[in-house]
């Protein structure tokens, strides 16, 4: 009788993808690798490895993220990003295929340029050919800005324009 030996367990799984330089994003909330990718905002030559719904000890599921890159390539601002979506999110520095250093995630205290405010009579949505002819000042850009707040289990951001507080998630990105 055949035995089936081709399981293997999910830490040999790890190893068989295992990056020579790079990031790995470790302990993502399951289903949000893709918004933690565009959050880092990776140029889209670097190779990514993403592995979904991976069985988690702690936390039921959860997702890897991969990326090959030079080793601290990414700024802890960009990192601290995944906060907002992934509070447990650890980061592994690869160098050499070995952890260099392992940190976990910090919420950051504002974040700017990343989200638009939802709101659409917010300052920092009125700009454009539209607010000119309405005011005769010319528009300046606004750049998006958020305070966040850690209400312990959601991150909630409020805008620094018009004060109003929206939902962590879910929000359109600056498209730059
Ligand atoms: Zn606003």
């Amino acid at each position: 009788m055949w035995v089936l030996t081709t399981q293997i367990s999910v830490e040999e799984s790890l190893t068989v993808s295992r990056i020579p330089n790079g990031y790995v994003f470790d302990h993502l909330s399951a289903g949000k690798t893709l918004l933690a990718y565009r959050l880092l905002e990776i140029p889209p030559e670097v190779s990514v490895l993403i592995a979904m719904n991976v069985p988690s000890e702690k936390y039921g599921k959860k997702d890897i993220l991969k990326i090959e890159t030079e080793p601290y390539a990414l700024d802890s601002e960009k990192l601290n990003r995944i906060a907002l979506i992934s509070p447990h999110t650890t980061v592994n520095v690869i160098k050499n295929s070995k952890v260099i250093e392992k940190f976990s995630v910090e919420i950051p205290e504002r974040i700017t340029d990343i989200y638009n405010c939802p709101n659409p009579t917010c300052f920092s949505n009125a700009r454009g050919p539209e607010y000119e002819k309405r005011t005769g000042h010319m528009s300046e850009p606004v750049e998006p800005d958020f305070s966040v707040i850690d209400t312990g289990d959601a991150v909630k951001l409020r805008c620094r324009h018009c004060q109003r507080i929206f939902d962590g998630e879910n929000l359109s990105f600056v498209t730059k």
